[in-house]
């Protein structure tokens, strides 16, 4: 990957809003329940190692990831606290994993039998057991074939059952109707567990802040982390303030004014009406903001600005009530002055959800932690 430290794009990290978001979980919860930050997909665009690195600081026990190598890179970095990967890994490296200490789902019968020939009874393999109680995703959706898989266990070595967990679908909904539903079925397949796991965990963000009541355990705290709201704007309401971590700053790299019936940018969509000063941002659709903006706006020194004509790959334009040197700097996520762009701003104009811009952002773009 080429990084784009030579250029005034950047993605800024605030780790004392990360700080201050794990913290606030962390006072929230009870004495027998950990948080485990989740920083799979590079901390949602925000940095894994920072994040990781920030989370522990503020009172995190462990990380959820989403694939091994994330794990692999936590463990190359150092960290040793527990960690477990949430997506299905493939059965050829759960030696790996086990090696590593890094747990991993287990999701059915077919996933066992497949992983056998690589368990290894002096490098135990931890599983979490994920019990699919309607997210229709990975895990065991009745009684039978996970007492089957659980009798199975029992006479194996190389495999120990560190914890059973689900994922809820709609936690983030007012309606708690399809939620209940989802309780219930994990209430009844988890008593087929002939003991409580070390670990038993169902929320997200969204169950930890609005249903606490069934964390479990321990919390898979993901987007809390990074201060944005799971709901979107469904559920204003959170126990406490999340502080948003990600802005996303520019800088401009040349002004011009253009004349009445001047288009700018690909398919000459945008033309002035009359005497307009264009300002060029060197950040476009290949770093992660989408082609899909044009007509959103931006921060111009503070001042609100449309970007007009289609974002190009790699630069955009928008428009300024006046002519500003280039270095002016351009915010397209986060605060200046007394305007703000939040992540959810973009999202909804973007017809998406935060999470996806987010985690978007690409490499490409230095982060850097303020
Ligand atoms: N648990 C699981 C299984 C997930 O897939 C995710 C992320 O999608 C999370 C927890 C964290 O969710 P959130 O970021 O909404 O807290």
């Amino acid at each position: 990957t080429v990084i784009g430290t030579h250029r005034p794009t950047r993605v800024l990290v605030d780790e004392a809003a990360i700080k201050h978001n794990v913290s606030g979980e962390v006072a929230r919860l009870d004495d027998q329940t950990e948080l485990f930050a989740v920083i799979k997909a590079d901390a949602y665009g925000h940095g894994l190692l920072r994040v990781a690195r920030v989370a522990l600081a503020a009172g995190a026990r462990g990380f959820c990831v989403a694939i091994l190598d994330e794990a692999l890179a936590l463990r190359e970095a150092g960290f040793e606290q527990p960690i477990l990967v949430l997506g299905v890994v493939s059965p050829e490296y759960v030696q790996l994993a086990a090696i590593n200490h890094v747990a991993v789902p287990l999701v059915d019968a077919e996933w066992l039998e497949s992983a056998r020939p690589y368990l290894a009874a002096d490098h135990p393999l931890a599983v979490h057991v994920a019990l699919d109680t309607g997210m229709g995703r990975i895990g065991f959706r009745n009684l039978d074939d996970l007492r089957a898989v659980l009798d199975t266990i029992t006479g194996l070595d190389g495999l120990q059952i560190e914890g059973v967990f689900t994922h809820f679908a709609t936690a983030d909904d007012p309606d708690t109707s399809y939620f209940q539903e989802q309780v219930a079925k994990f209430k009844q397949l988890v008593a087929a567990f002939p003991e409580r796991p070390r670990y038993v965990h169902v929320s997200n963000t969204a169950t930890s802040l609005w249903h606490a009541a069934c964390n479990g355990n321990m919390i898979r705290f993901g987007v809390g982390i990074y201060g944005l709201n799971p709901s979107g704007r469904a559920i204003e309401q959170t126990p406490y303030e999340l502080q948003p971590a990600m802005s996303v700053v520019s800088a401009l790299v040349q002004c011009k004014q253009i004349h009445a019936g001047d288009a700018v940018s690909y398919g000459a969509t945008y033309r002035a009406s009359g005497d307009e000063w264009i300002g060029t941002v060197p950040i476009g659709y290949a770093d992660g903001y989408p082609r899909r903006m044009q007509g959103f706006h931006g921060l111009v020194d503070g001042q609100e600005c449309t970007i007009v004509g289609r974002v190009c790959m790699d630069q955009l334009m928008i428009r300024m009530p006046r002519a500003y040197p280039a270095g002016t700097k351009v915010t397209l996520v986060g605060q200046d002055g007394n305007n703000v762009i939040s992540l959810q701003d973009v999202a909804d104009y973007a017809g998406t959800i935060h999470y996806e811009i987010a985690c978007a952002m690409s490499e490409r773009i230095p982060r850097e932690s303020i």
